[in-house]
């Protein structure tokens, strides 16, 4: 393991608390108003130009939208309940440490949609993110297209995947393989009478975080060896948010703190959000008794100390991060000849101290919800569940004059037309800047005042180098779904 991946798995510690970013964001923006920047403001030379007399020139509004849309994506589809998605992500660490995914299953209906913020490095979500559907595709399988699906040689795909621009090292990709074929005969293995999609989720998670630390240990176990990639993914960490659509119905595994937001208009044409998650963090009460009833009495200080796990992790359920589910000679042998002591947290009694278990939440979906968010907490540090609603219930409205004026009949008069055209003149003041809705809630949560985007607020965050970004606002990554809600009128109840 060379230096760079010490320090990419062992930054955890370094991550800085959400309130802490928020506070330094504003103290950042009032000194930059107040004249005093050089105590905050390094940016990058390749974004930022100094010119001679060393004042910063500001990001242009072109070059600000130019960074905000790098990563969009979006997607139509033809039939079902989902009409479509937009998504997008913007860095702030380097590399960025967030990750996605989007498919179709591709022998059952549904499609799954997913969110991971990696953490102690990109590795655990970059492998989270490629490997997790084809688990849960597989887990969703009904007994005799599973075992069909076993014996063909080659298999065709279980999942099709939209935005995929990663490839997993060959090395890396053998041992997955096998163990995915492991994890096939063990599903066969187990005779299901039908498939409950909640117990297909929960187990295909806690089935691809076994096998994160399967990876290291077995071989290790075998002959001593240590693959120092396996072993910087089972070190480094992931919390997953995962929806998986079919027809009406909309379900939810949750691990860590990333979030799922129901858009919903209610009769009174009101914007709702409905949180249909619960972070696994500090705030949520639940997790600390959890956590304490897990771990003796002696430790109830040391197990949670400064709001995080053993006083290092704030997520308090997460994908790999091995370091806090080990034992602890597993850790000496494998890990501490690397990496050293701190290897091994402080106050670490009796291991495990994290699961990834997921909560899996269910919501038949109505014609009244309009759209899903699923986002990493980057972008709920920086906005509310209602405020996101309303801005993607604004965007919808206003999104209609990207596309050009249709006629509504045949046959029309003059006057009509110069009213429609008049009309059409007045509404596209409210058409937003960015087509894809993801973008417009980035723009919104890094730019956003009560008096609408301030855009010198946007070119000075976006022009932060990482070390300096990181201080002031995480990865970023956005997915909002959008339901057909004709096809959901249609659904029987
Ligand atoms: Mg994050």
């Amino acid at each position: 393991m060379n230096c760079s991946n010490i320090n990419i798995v062992f930054n955890t510690c370094a991550k800085i608390d959400r309130s802490l970013r928020q506070k330094l964001s504003s103290i950042w923006y009032k000194s930059y108003v107040l004249g005093d920047r050089t105590r905050y403001f390094h940016s990058s030379r390749t974004i930022c130009q100094t010119q001679k007399d060393d004042v910063e020139v500001l990001l242009s509004p072109q070059e600000v939208t130019v960074i905000l849309r790098k990563n969009e994506f979006n997607k139509d589809f033809s039939h079902g309940s989902v009409k479509s998605y937009d998504s997008n992500q913007l860095q702030s660490n380097d590399p960025i440490e967030d990750t996605r995914c989007e498919a179709q299953c591709k022998m059952t209906p549904g499609l799954l949609m997913g969110v991971f913020d990696g953490h102690g490095g990109p590795a655990c979500a970059q492998v989270v993110s490629k490997r997790l559907f084809k688990y849960i595709a597989a887990a969703l399988l009904p007994q005799e297209l599973l075992e069909n699906y076993i014996k063909q040689e080659p298999r065709e795909l279980l999942i099709d995947t939209f935005n995929d621009r990663a490839e997993i090292v060959q090395d890396l990709k053998f041992i997955y393989d096998k163990s995915f074929n492991e994890y096939l005969s063990k599903l066969s293995n187990t005779a299901k009478d039908e498939i409950d999609v909640k117990v297909c989720l929960e187990k295909s998670i806690m089935h691809l975080d076994e096998d994160l630390s399967r990876e290291v240990v077995e071989p290790f176990k075998e002959n001593g060896n240590v693959n120092h990639k396996t072993l910087s993914v089972a070190l480094s960490g992931a919390v997953a948010c995962v929806s998986y659509i079919d027809g009406p119905h909309l379900y939810i595994a949750n691990v860590g703190d990333c979030n799922a937001v129901v858009g919903t208009m209610t009769e009174d044409n009101e914007w709702v959000a409905r949180k249909i998650t619960k972070e696994h963090n500090t705030e949520n009460f639940d997790e600390l008794k959890r956590i304490w009833n897990e771990h003796p009495d002696e430790e109830r200080k040391t197990v949670i100390r400064r709001d995080r796990l053993l006083g290092e992790l704030a997520p308090l359920r997460s994908l790999g991060d091995c370091r806090y589910k080990w034992k602890a000679e597993i850790l000496s042998e494998v890990a501490v000849p690397l990496i050293g002591q701190k290897a091994i947290p402080a106050n670490y009694y009796t291991p495990p101290y994290l699961t990834a278990k997921p909560d899996v939440y269910y919501h038949r979906l109505t014609p009244k919800d309009k759209f899903l968010i699923i986002a990493s907490d980057g972008l709920w540090d920086m906005m509310t569940p209602l405020q996101s609603v309303k801005l993607v219930g604004e965007h919808m409205k206003g999104k209609v004059f990207f596309n050009p004026l249709q006629l509504p009949k045949k046959n029309i008069q003059l006057g009509d037309i110069n009213e429609l055209l008049l009309h059409r003149k007045e509404s596209l003041k409210s058409k937003p800047k960015d087509r894809n809705a993801a973008t417009h809630l980035i723009r919104h949560a890094i730019g956003g005042t009560e008096y609408g985007i301030d855009h010198s607020r946007l070119a000075h965050l976006l022009s932060l180098s990482s070390d300096v970004s990181r201080m002031f606002r995480d990865d970023m990554t956005v997915t909002i779904v959008y339901f057909d809600s004709e096809f959901l009128r249609q659904c029987p109840a």
